[in-house]
C-alpha cells in the first residue's frame, strides 16, 4: 500500500464534478495488490476511521469526496484479463476496479466484442460504474451496467472478501440473504422499501427476492470495495447509423418516438435484425436547440422538439434498414426537409459531438455565471413522461429562469437544466426542483435515473423512501459495516448512522 499524505500531492483526490469544495482527508492509501485491501480495511475498521473509496472521481454527485477519514484509491489495480469465450453471442472478463471504461471498451472492440454500457464519461473506472450503475444513451436498447455484471469480487469493512455470482445469492420471503466470504457465512436483511421498476440509481437496489449482487451495484462505496469484476460481452455490431429529426410540436416528436419504441420492443423480442430497433433515443428541446444554434446554423427554424436515433446494425443490411426508417418517418407526415441522416459511424459521431454540445454549452454559461446549475435526473414510467415535462414547463414559466430540457426519451429519463444567474434564483430554483421532484413520486418516478444520490441528493431521495425509508438504509448498511467506515454521507445523511 502506498500512503501518500502531502496535502499538495493528494490534492486531486478532493475534487469530482460536483464543483463541491472542502473535501480532505489526513491521507490517501493506494492499493498496490489486491491483497492489500482486506488488511487495509480491517486496520480502519479496528480504529473506526472513515474510508472513502475515490475511483475516478467524475461522479457529480461528490460521492467519491472525502470530509475527514481517509481515501482509499484502486487505481494501481487496473487489469484487463482475457476474454473468455462461451459461445458465439456470448463472452465473460474479469477487469480489475481501477480499469478505465474506455480501455475495457477498447480492448473488447478491437476483437468484435462489445461491452454495451456506454456512460458519455469514458474515463472513469469501471468500480465507479459499478458503484453507481452508471447508464448511458444506448441503455434504450441494451440496459445499464448492472445487466453485464455476472460476479463481483468484493471486500467488506471488516476485510472479509466475498466473490458474489449472478444467481447464488437471492433474498428469501423476509429479505434474509445468507452468504460465504472467506471468514465465514454472513447473513443480512434487506430494506423493505421496494423501488419503481424503471431505469433508477438511488442507492441499494431492493425488489423482491433480489439477487445480492444487484443490491451491491450502486451502492456508492457504502458496502463494500469492488476489487474485481466478471462483465458479460456481446457481439459487435457491424455498423451503426442514425439521424436527427426536428418537429414543429413537442406531440408529433412524443408520437414518433412511441411508435419506434412499440416496434424496437417487438423486434428485440422477436430478436428480428432485419427491422427497425433503435439503440437510442434522445430529445432535445426547444431552447436546448436555440442554445447550439451558432454552432449549427442548418437547425431548422420554427421547430418545438428535436429527436436523435441511433440503430446498430448486425448484417450487410444498413441500406435497407435505412430505407424503412425513412418510410416510416416519411409515414408519420414529417418533413424530409427537416430530417438529417448518418449512413455510417464516423458520421454518425458527428451527431453524438452535436448531442454533447448542448451540456458542453450549458457548462460554460454556469462557469460565467459562477452559480451551479440547477439539473434533473429523473425518469417516469412509461406514459408519463408528456405530463411531467408540461408540468416541468410551468414551473419554468414561474421563475422566468434559462431553462432547457434534453435526455434519453426511449428510457423516460430526461435532464431538465435550469441555469440561474445569482444566488436568490439558485434558491428559487432549488426549491422548484423539489416541486418536480414531488410531482414525479407522484407519477410512479425515481428521482435519479443515472448519475446517484451521493451526498446531494438526499433530499430528492427523502421525497421518495421518507425518513422511514433513510432508516431501513442505515440499519442495512450497519449490518455489512459495523464500525460505519464506508462512504459516509453517500445515498443518506450520516445522521441516520448515530
Ligand atoms: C462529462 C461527464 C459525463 C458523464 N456522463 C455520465 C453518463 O452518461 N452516465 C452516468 O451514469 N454517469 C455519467 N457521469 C458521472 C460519472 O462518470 C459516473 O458516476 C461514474 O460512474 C463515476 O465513476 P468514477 O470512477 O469517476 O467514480 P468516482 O466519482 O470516483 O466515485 C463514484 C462513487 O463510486 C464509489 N467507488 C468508486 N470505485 C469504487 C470501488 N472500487 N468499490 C466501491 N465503490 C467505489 C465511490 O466511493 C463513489 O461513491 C458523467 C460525468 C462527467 C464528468
Amino acid at each position: 500500500m502506498i500512503i501518500k499524505e502531502d496535502k499538495n500531492i493528494i490534492q486531486n483526490y478532493f475534487e469530482d464534478n460536483s464543483g463541491v469544495r472542502g473535501s480532505n482527508a489526513d491521507f490517501v492509501a493506494i492499493a498496490e495488490k489486491e491483497e492489500d485491501i482486506p488488511i487495509f480495511l480491517k486496520e480502519m475498521s479496528d480504529k473506526k476511521i472513515p474510508v472513502t473509496i475515490a475511483g475516478a472521481l467524475t461522479a457529480n454527485t461528490a460521492s467519491g469526496l472525502s470530509f475527514g477519514g481517509v481515501v482509499l484509491s484502486l487505481e494501481k489495480l487496473n487489469k484487463i484479463g482475457e476474454i473468455k469465450k462461451i459461445d458465439e453471442t456470448n463472452a465473460l472478463i474479469t477487469v480489475q476496479a481501477g480499469a478505465r471504461v474506455n480501455d475495457i471498451k477498447s480492448k473488447v472492440g478491437s476483437i468484435g466484442w462489445l461491452y454495451p454500457p456506454d456512460p458519455t464519461e469514458k474515463n472513469a473506472f469501471i468500480g465507479g460504474n459499478i458503484a453507481t450503475n452508471a447508464s448511458g444513451g444506448r441503455g434504450f436498447k441494451f440496459g445499464v451496467t448492472r445487466d453485464y455484471v455476472k460476479a463481483l469480487k468484493v471486500v467488506f469493512a471488516d476485510g472479509s472478501i466475498s466473490f458474489i455470482e449472478r444467481g447464488k445469492y437471492f433474498a428469501d420471503k423476509d429479505g434474509k440473504i445468507i452468504f460465504d466470504t472467506d471468514k465465514g457465512k454472513k447473513e443480512i436483511v434487506l430494506p423493505k422499501y421496494i423501488l419503481p421498476k424503471i431505469k433508477n440509481a438511488v442507492g441499494y437496489y431492493n425488489y423482491t427476492g433480489a439477487d445480492f449482487i444487484d443490491v451491491l451495484i450502486g451502492s456508492e462505496g457504502t458496502l463494500c470495495a469492488f476489487i474485481e469484476i466478471v462483465l458479460k460481452l456481446i457481439p459487435h455490431f457491424k455498423e451503426v447509423f442514425g439521424g436527427i429529426i426536428f418537429f414543429e410540436t413537442r406531440n408529433k416528436a412524443y408520437e414518433f418516438v412511441r411508435k419506434i419504441k412499440d416496434i424496437s420492443q417487438k423486434t428485440k423480442d422477436e430478436k428480428l435484425y432485419n427491422s427497425i430497433s433503435a439503440m437510442s433515443l434522445e430529445y432535445f428541446d426547444k431552447n436546448a436547440l436555440l442554445l447550439i444554434r451558432d454552432n449549427y446554423p442548418m437547425i431548422p427554424i420554427n421547430i418545438e422538439a428535436g429527436i436523435m436515433f441511433e440503430q446498430d446494425v448486425y448484417e450487410d443490411n444498413a441500406d435497407v434498414l435505412i430505407q424503412k426508417w425513412a418510410r416510416e418517418i416519411e409515414s408519420g407526415g414529417i418533413d424530409m426537409e427537416r430530417v438529417w441522416f448518418a449512413s455510417n459511424l464516423s458520421e454518425m459521431e458527428k451527431f453524438r459531438v452535436f448531442r454533447h454540445t448542448i451540456p458542453e454549452k450549458v457548462n460554460e454559461i454556469v462557469k460565467k455565471n459562477k452559480v451551479p446549475k440547477v439539473g434533473t435526473d429523473f425518469a417516469v414510467p412509461e406514459g408519463k413522461l408528456s405530463e411531467i415535462i408540461d408540468f416541468c414547463d410551468k414551473e419554468f414559466k414561474n421563475i422566468s429562469v434559462f431553462n432547457l430540457t434534453f435526455g434519453h426519451i426511449g428510457e423516460n429519463h430526461i435532464h431538465a437544466n435550469i441555469v440561474p444567474v445569482n444566488e436568490a434564483q439558485y434558491q428559487e430554483c432549488r426549491a422548484m426542483y423539489i416541486r418536480i421532484v414531488q410531482k414525479v413520486v407522484e407519477l410512479g418516478g425515481t428521482v435519479s435515473a443515472e448519475h446517484g444520490i451521493g451526498k446531494l441528493r438526499h433530499v430528492f431521495l427523502e421525497e421518495m423512501i421518507g425518513e422511514e425509508g433513510f432508516e431501513e438504509l442505515a440499519k442495512f448498511k450497519k449490518s455489512l459495516d459495523e464500525y460505519k467506515i464506508l462512504g459516509i454521507d453517500n445515498i443518506f445523511p450520516k445522521k441516520y448512522l448515530i
